[in-house]
């Protein structure tokens, strides 16, 4: 039988900024181990967390963004446990008054529009990670310290398509406002993906099911319906009982959820105010200049690029994908080149490129901006041919060199000398007595075929609209 799923997500974020968020530790990615780590990432006696403005104005955008009540004070809260990869015994997190708290935000499934409902998002920090061996395990202090997001849905969605297109949308944000890179090859997101099961009239939810750290997008699709489809049969075959409250995780060689521990062996955090970081007011002043600092979004610029640009739906759902694809486009248009030629050269090329070459970003591609409006520019002046266009494209990748470059290493321009064509056109009309019989006789095709040819003799160079101007006039 079918149920009604319902899903509430908790998305972890790694966000972007130069120093972690209570530390002056360097915030990036280092292939050495324990080198971003300052005393206080150790949790060594003595030491006192500063708070990074720069983590606390980006955890406002977000609240801002997702509509959220925006509390009159930043303050954050200690969560104790302990655990190897957690030095100081606890985790300075947001608890009783989150940075943002009911919001809700519009997103697109499938075509369709869906309110998502926000519990919360708050601003916490991440713990060390661990890395088990055969016999030991190591501990590396590089993460401790990085800032977090952490976003809670309401349960409120009912489909992994949804659950994704959230994720999918709140990854945009993070990436258009450089809150967050959500690289998942860096271990960047995770999220903690609970579901439930209930008949499509009951009006209680069923018994909520929690897989924590999924840590991709992939992963999260694969839990989600692996759970419902669990949860289902076990109700079908009369055992819904076995679905109790507890926490699992996502096993990808085996494509399942395990159990890990059951609800009722949850610690107590004991949570209190965090008593070394003052609270922090967030005036009215701080809100404005946040504001204003939020740029055009995803959705936004695809609108523009619609409205503006007569571009159509879908390519302008390419050109927003990625923040680097759309900045790629506006750089090229600031560059005098036309929208709809850009958005076709970066559509079809330049994004082919970017798909042939493994693990890359249009960041990588050779052919950059400047290079496309000139290439455009070329055509629009009738150097160059569009086909023509599309081999100095190829070239550039091959050769990394310039438009203006290949036109000239090739040999390329169009041919506009008159007196050129003039006689390319009359050789070809004296071979072809019978294409231009056949022409007169009602085989408009020949006129391509004799163009073609003049087309040939050029060795591609004439501009192929005055050779047909040409063999028109002179057949008459
Ligand atoms: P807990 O106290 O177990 O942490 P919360 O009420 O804080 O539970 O909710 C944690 C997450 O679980 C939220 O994202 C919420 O939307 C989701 N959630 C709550 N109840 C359900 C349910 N019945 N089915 C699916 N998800 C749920
Ligand atoms: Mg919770």
């Amino acid at each position: 039988m079918a149920y009604k799923a319902v899903i509430g997500l908790e998305f972890h974020c790694e966000m972007k900024s130069h120093t972690k968020v209570f530390s002056d530790a360097i915030n990036g990615y280092s292939k050495k181990s324990n080198e971003n780590v300052r005393p206080l990432d150790l949790g060594f006696p003595g030491t006192l967390p500063m708070v990074n403005k720069e983590c606390v104005r980006k955890a406002i955008e977000a609240a801002m963004i997702l509509n959220c009540k925006i509390p009159e004070y930043m303050e954050f809260d200690r969560k104790n446990y302990f655990y190897p990869d957690l030095p100081k015994g606890f985790q300075i997190t947001q608890y009783f008054n989150p940075v943002g708290t009911n919001g809700k935000i519009v997103i697109d499934v499938n075509g369709k529009e869906k309110e998502v409902l926000i519990h919360d998002i708050h601003l916490e920090e991440d713990a060390a990670s661990l890395d088990h061996y055969y016999d030991t395990s190591t501990i590396d202090y590089n993460r401790a310290g990085v800032p977090l997001l952490e976003l809670v849905t309401e349960p409120c969605l009912h489909s992994a398509d949804e659950a994704l297109a959230f994720l999918e949308h709140m990854r945009s944000i993070y990436q258009y406002t450089d809150i967050s890179d959500c690289d998942t090859k860096r271990g960047q997101i995770r999220a903690d993906v609970n579901v439930s099961i209930m008949d499509e009239n009951d009006t209680k939810f069923g018994t909520k099911v929690e897989t924590k750290n999924v840590n991709s997008f992939d992963a999260i699709r694969k839990t989600i319906e692996y759970e419902i489809k669990r949860q289902s049969e076990l109700k079908d075959a009369g055992r819904y009982d076995e679905v109790v409250q507890e926490t699992r995780r996502w096993d990808d060689e085996t494509g399942t959820t395990i159990r890990m521990r059951s609800k009722a062996d949850a610690i107590d955090y004991k949570y209190f105010t965090e008593p070394n970081i003052p609270r922090y007011r967030i005036t009215e002043e701080l809100k404005e200049s946040i504001r204003k600092s939020i740029p055009m979004l995803a959705t936004e610029r695809k609108e523009k690029y619609i409205k503006e640009y007569n571009l159509s739906e879908y390519d302008a759902g390419v050109l927003v994908k990625s923040r680097k694809i759309s900045d790629y486009f506006e750089e090229c248009i600031s560059l005098g080149c036309d929208p709809k030629s850009a958005c076709n050269w970066i559509t079809t090329r330049v994004l082919a490129e970017v798909n042939r070459v493994e693990d890359s970003t249009i960041d990588d591609v050779f052919v950059r901006p400047a290079m496309i409006a000139e290439l455009v520019k070329l055509i629009e002046d009738k150097k160059i041919t569009n086909n023509q266009g599309k081999e100095v494209f190829i070239h550039m990748l091959e050769d990394k060199l310039t438009p203006k470059e290949i036109v000239k290493k090739y040999g390329m321009e169009v041919i506009e000398d008159d007196n050129l064509i003039d006689t390319l056109v009359d050789e070809v009309l004296s071979e072809n007595a019978q294409a231009i019989e056949d022409y007169k006789n009602g085989r408009t095709n020949m006129l391509d075929y004799m163009v073609g040819q003049v087309m040939k003799k050029s060795k591609g160079k004439a501009n192929p609209v005055s050779a047909k101007e040409k063999l028109l006039n002179k057949i008459k």
